[in-house]
């Protein structure tokens, strides 16, 4: 996803209120004043804590990965309207002794595909979502089918393949794990026990239908019987970079150079989060992480979180932070939970432990120079419910990544990584054909 307008550029200041009859009203006209002139404020009222960090005998890392995706619905201009979605995913590596040559202010075009030669894959897939009909069988069972075939269909299957290192936890050392539990499409029952031991597919105990381990996402937990909502698309996009960033890391986790997976700084544009019926696969990776580190081979990564309201509060007090000056050390605020519910969302009585079931990575504020301010999300491994946790001891190779950061930043937005600007590049909109091609490549379909 692109990054957005920073809130240091021009915005618009002029009063939209002003002409309003209404402000005739005494309580309007007060509310209108609070809202016109913003309110002095003296001091962070989140009261946050930040740390300086000194990057004195750290080590950066050595290569960058990141990954992206987009999508995009289309629609046909026939009655009834049919809706497929394109989704498209990029996996980015970056030689960073390459990258540091570059200005990152005006990348000069040569040194930047120098940089990129030959090192990024993508993916894209297309789903029916309305009115589009395969004569293999329903809208329903399409989707199923290619979710699966998608996933098998690139680069000789590795992300298929990382689906299965994941749930059948093949970093373990002769793991004859079974998968994780999940719900049969076809008869809506759990099946509890998981499939097999590395099997691709499996019989429902309970109805006998066939099922897949891709169902163990649970995408059609999303669809309808003949149409699929937009989320759908973006659903498996999500799981799509969580695939290809976890081949990065599988394929360098069992390289001969046992210290490469190690030494790599792996990017995620988002949170680190897997919601709802897609949260499955997140014990998993949590114990993959966490062996990791017991072992002593800690796998660094980040995921950025660009919008949303972490990023709205962090933007709101981001100005009472050091460093107040370019050249200043960089700060860091590590987010306990307590600070996520009282001061981020602002509900300190809810009863759930913030991020339990879905996230695979605590949050963290960074401010790299008065001009770049990011949240960033880093894994801890093992989570833990208490509310004072995390710490910055939690989260795995900090130091690391706050010593490859500085050297990542982009000054094109606000806060941008350049890994995920150049991944965003190769996974966005406009590499798509366009809307017109995508149109009459429907209209193509309806007269078959
Ligand atoms: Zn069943």
């Amino acid at each position: 996803m692109p990054y957005g307008q920073g809130t240091r550029l021009p915005g618009e200041a002029a009063s939209k209120l002003g002409h309003l009859a209404v402000i005739e009203s005494p309580w309007v006209k007060s509310l209108v004043e609070d809202f016109e002139s913003a309110p002095a404020v003296d001091g962070d009222p989140s009261k946050t804590v930040w740390q300086t960090f000194d990057p004195k005998e750290v080590v950066p890392l050595r290569g960058v990965w990141a990954v992206d995706g987009s999508f995009v619905p289309v629609r046909s201009e026939q009655k009834p309207p049919r809706e497929v979605a394109f989704v498209k995913t990029a996996l980015l590596m970056l030689d960073k002794a390459k990258l540091d040559v570059i200005d990152k202010d005006l990348p000069h075009p040569l040194l930047l595909r120098d940089a990129l030669k030959d090192t990024g894959v993508q993916h894209a897939t297309v789903f029916p979502l309305k009115n589009v009909r395969t004569s293999m069988g329903t809208n329903y069972d399409a989707v199923r089918n290619i979710v699966r075939d998608s996933m098998r269909v690139d680069q000789g299957g590795a992300y298929h393949d990382t689906m299965k290192w994941l749930a059948y936890r093949k970093w373990e050392p002769d793991s004859t794990a079974r998968s994780p539990a999940f719900q049969c499409p076809h008869c809506r029952k759990d099946v509890d026990s998981g499939l097999d031991h590395d099997a691709e597919t499996g019989l429902c105990p309970h109805c006998g239908g066939e099922v897949f381990l891709s169902d163990l996402w649970g995408f059609h937990m999303e669809m309808g019987e003949d149409s699929a909502p937009e989320s759908l698309a973006s659903s498996y996009m999500l799981i799509m970079e969580h695939l290809m960033l976890f081949t990065a890391v599988r394929l360098m986790w069992h390289h001969s150079d046992r210290s490469l997976v190690a030494d790599t700084l792996f990017i995620k544009d988002g949170p680190l989060t897997l919601r709802s019926q897609y949260s499955k696969m997140v014990p998993n990776i949590r114990d993959f992480l966490q062996y990791a580190k017991v072992t002593g081979r800690p796998v660094h990564i980040i995921g950025q979180e660009k919008s949303g309201t972490f990023f709205d509060h962090l933007a709101s007090i981001v100005r009472f932070a050091a460093p107040h000056n370019r050249g200043e050390p960089l700060t860091y605020a590590p987010l306990m939970h307590s600070y996520v519910h009282r001061e981020v969302y602002r509900s300190p009585d809810v009863s759930n432990p913030y991020g339990l079931k879905t996230n695979w990575g605590e949050k963290m504020y960074v401010k790299v120079d008065p001009g770049a301010f990011m949240v960033l999300n880093v894994p801890t491994g093992n989570y833990k419910a208490d509310s004072d946790w995390p710490t910055a001891g939690d989260l795995i190779g900090l130091s690391r990544i706050l010593a490859t950061l500085p050297s990542l930043v982009s000054h094109k937005f606000e806060g941008a990584l350049y890994p995920v600007e150049l991944a965003n590049g190769i996974a966005s909109m406009s590499s798509y054909p366009s809307a017109t091609i995508l149109q009459r490549f429907l209209e193509g379909q309806a007269s078959r």
